[in-house]
């Protein structure tokens, strides 16, 4: 099976296990911005917990852009790195006004020019909170598509590049974001629950090994595989007592 088998049929079996949906609240753009950004280095739930009272005393761009820093600070503090969080969001909030608007602009070339925001982020806003199609690379990403043999690369733009080479684009966002839970749940970092990954007839770094070698192949892989015009079929058993 081919990386590109691999990635599409990892595509298809997340896609029946989970919603192609970000954990953080939002109501709009900008808000999926602000929390994409707060959600550095902690969780969504802890993210969560700190925006409603963020967004009621800053609803907007032009609101964020003129807050006091050590007020913001002292509502996303759970989030921690509150101090460098804050001019994060109040720096990127006076660019969006400056040169945007105040609206979050729709194209990754631009959302990569405001403070704080990388490839990222910027793929998790397009594709969320646009609709438009973005493949994010972060931590969990990173770790299953190495693991899924999908790349070899630790360079999260080489693999976006590589990644969305193998899966259409209507594909991209909804599949970064169900490796990303994937990765919480089932992938997780130090002990990956192999078992009970729907994953592990084809992950080359499954942990589950049956007798005699190989993992049967699933009737799903089998039609990837027939629909790249490959070999599906396995070798029929021998009958007792033909010659070899
Ligand atoms: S089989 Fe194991 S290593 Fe592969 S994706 Fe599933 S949990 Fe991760």
């Amino acid at each position: 099976m081919t990386a590109k088998d691999r990635a599409r049929l990892a595509a298809e079996r997340l896609k029946a296990l989970y919603p192609a949906v970000s954990e953080l609240k939002h109501a709009n753009p900008f808000q999926m911005l602000v929390a994409t950004i707060l959600s550095a280095q902690t969780t969504d739930r802890s993210v969560n917990s700190v925006t409603p009272a963020l967004f009621a005393k800053y609803p907007d761009a032009a609101a964020l852009a003129h807050a006091n820093p050590a007020e913001v600070e002292a509502i996303i503090k759970p989030t921690g790195f509150f101090h460098v969080k804050a001019k994060t969001i109040i720096g990127a909030s006076a660019a969006l006004l400056e040169r945007f608007h105040g609206e979050v602009p729709p194209l990754i070339e631009d959302l990569v020019t405001l403070p704080g925001v990388g490839r990222k982020t910027a793929n998790v806003v397009l594709g969320v909170a646009f609709g438009i199609p973005g493949f994010a690379v972060d931590t969990h990403v990173k770790r299953l598509t190495r693991r899924l043999g999908l790349t070899k690369s630790t360079d999260p733009v080489k693999i976006e590049a590589e990644v969305t080479r193998m899966v259409p684009p209507e594909e991209w966002t909804g599949f970064s974001l169900r490796l990303i839970l994937h990765g919480r749940r089932i992938c997780l970092a130090r002990t990956p629950r192999c078992p009970e990954c729907v994953l592990n007839d084809f992950c080359p770094s499954s942990t589950v090994r049956v007798k005699g070698g190989r993992r049967p192949l699933t009737a799903t892989a089998a039609s990837v595989r027939s629909a790249h015009g490959r070999r599906t079929a396995r070798k029929r058993p021998r009958r007792p007592g033909t010659r070899h």
